[in-house]
């Protein structure tokens, strides 16, 4: 069976694990640090905060930037639920707003025309998705948000080495901390850099840097120069409310090892989607998304990390239905949030957002992972065009 997306398990990875369960430290130990540092520099971001997942790394970043009762943060609804989920950990209401159709990626049109239908300080943040890996063009929704006074959590778990040419011409990789006050990753084994469960948080702001360290670990610090006091080595202060959202040193570990990987992983990714391009150029019945402008660079080169490769069909479930009887796996990313029982509970409802239901109606996310054999490719393509054609 071929499924949409796999991990990728080396004999490497398997003996940095080995070697630090004999090691000292299971849970805090030096990987945790090494991993921040090592994803900091892979992404070009000042700081980075390891955590338990990154559901974990979203929650952490709404604390720290005081979402509460009073908050309304502004989201897709083509994402996985946690990107809006967060909010409501809060208390926060969450807005969503249609896609772009041609990109499914959050339109920054429809985002203008929400925040200029309101007083300023109606909404307090955005959470733009890089979904399927194709960066948002954090440029232009930074110049939106500084108009109306926003904060920007980027939720780049599907873009880890994702990058888009800034109007100065510069490569601006997804999570490096230039356009977004905080950006998070997963380290789920369907996305590139697997650690079981992990997750991420980078940012270039010392002042969340530091308030996600204390957030981490349940709201403590030991730091004397941030105690109130001090009664001596023991000593530690709880000085706000904060959770267990600490990542193991075992599976930091794992980390830099896949992370030692992630270049060659995500130039596999970027070839299986030329061949699914150019497979599925001019095939009348199959739709595809088109890449951010400002992220297909500046010559073939592409920005795209590819975490999902999705074809628009008619009848959806029908193929759905018929590559999984020739043993493909294809999956749907993603149902609308706004659809999800919970959401329709809080006031939304079928019709709400045409184009991401549209979007969803006719999605499908093709097997794409870097282990995927060029065989393998070949008779996906072969099991869609038959079905369409
Ligand atoms: C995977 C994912 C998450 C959540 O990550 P977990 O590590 O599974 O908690 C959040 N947002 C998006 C877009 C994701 O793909």
């Amino acid at each position: 069976m071929i499924p949409y997306g796999r991990q990728n398990i080396t004999d490497a990875d398997i003996a940095a694990v080995v070697e630090t369960l004999a090691s000292d430290f299971l849970t805090q130990g030096p990987r945790v640090a090494e991993f921040e540092q090592a994803f900091a520099d892979y992404v070009g971001a000042r700081y980075a905060v390891a955590c338990a997942n990154g559901t974990a790394a979203l929650h952490l970043c709404t604390l720290a930037l005081g979402v509460n009762e009073e908050s309304r943060v502004i989201t897709t609804p083509i994402t996985f639920v946690a990107s809006a989920n967060c909010v409501r950990y809060c208390g926060g209401e969450v807005a969503f707003s249609d896609i772009d159709p041609e990109t499914a990626l959050l339109d920054i049109d429809k985002v203008r025309q929400m925040l200029e239908s309101k007083p300023r300080g109606y909404y307090s943040g955005l959470i733009p998705v890089d979904f399927a890996g194709n960066p948002v063009n954090l440029e232009a929704f930074r110049k939106l948000a500084d108009e109306h006074g926003l904060w920007i959590i980027e939720d780049a778990c599907h873009a880890p080495g994702g990058y888009f040419i800034d109007s100065q011409g510069e490569k601006q990789h997804c999570g490096n901390g230039k356009y977004a006050d905080l950006s998070i990753f997963s380290f789920h084994p369907v996305k590139h850099i697997a650690t079981g469960e992990g997750g991420m948080v980078t940012t270039n702001d010392e002042r969340l840097y530091k308030e996600l360290l204390r957030l981490r670990t349940h709201g403590i610090t030991r730091d004397p120069q941030e105690m109130e006091e001090n009664h001596g080595g023991w000593y530690m202060e709880m000085q706000e409310l904060g959770y267990n959202y600490r990542i193991p040193d075992m599976l930091c570990a794992l980390g830099i090892s896949q992370l030692n990987r992630a270049e060659a992983g995500l130039a596999r990714r970027r070839g299986i989607a030329r061949v699914y391009d150019k497979a599925f150029d001019g095939i009348e019945g199959i739709g595809l998304l088109k890449t951010t402008p400002a992220a297909l660079g500046t010559d073939e080169e592409t920005g795209h990390a590819y975490h999902l490769y999705v074809i628009q069909v008619a009848d959806r479930r029908g193929l759905y239905d018929y590559l999984r009887e020739h043993g493909i796996f294809a999956q749907v990313h993603y149902i609308p949030a706004h659809l999800m029982p919970y959401y329709r509970d809080l006031g939304y409802k079928k019709g709400d957002f045409p184009e991401a239901e549209d979007y969803y109606a006719g999605c499908l996310s093709l097997p794409m992972y870097p282990t995927l054999t060029q065989e393998e490719q070949e008779y996906v393509i072969e099991k869609v065009k038959e079905f369409v054609g």
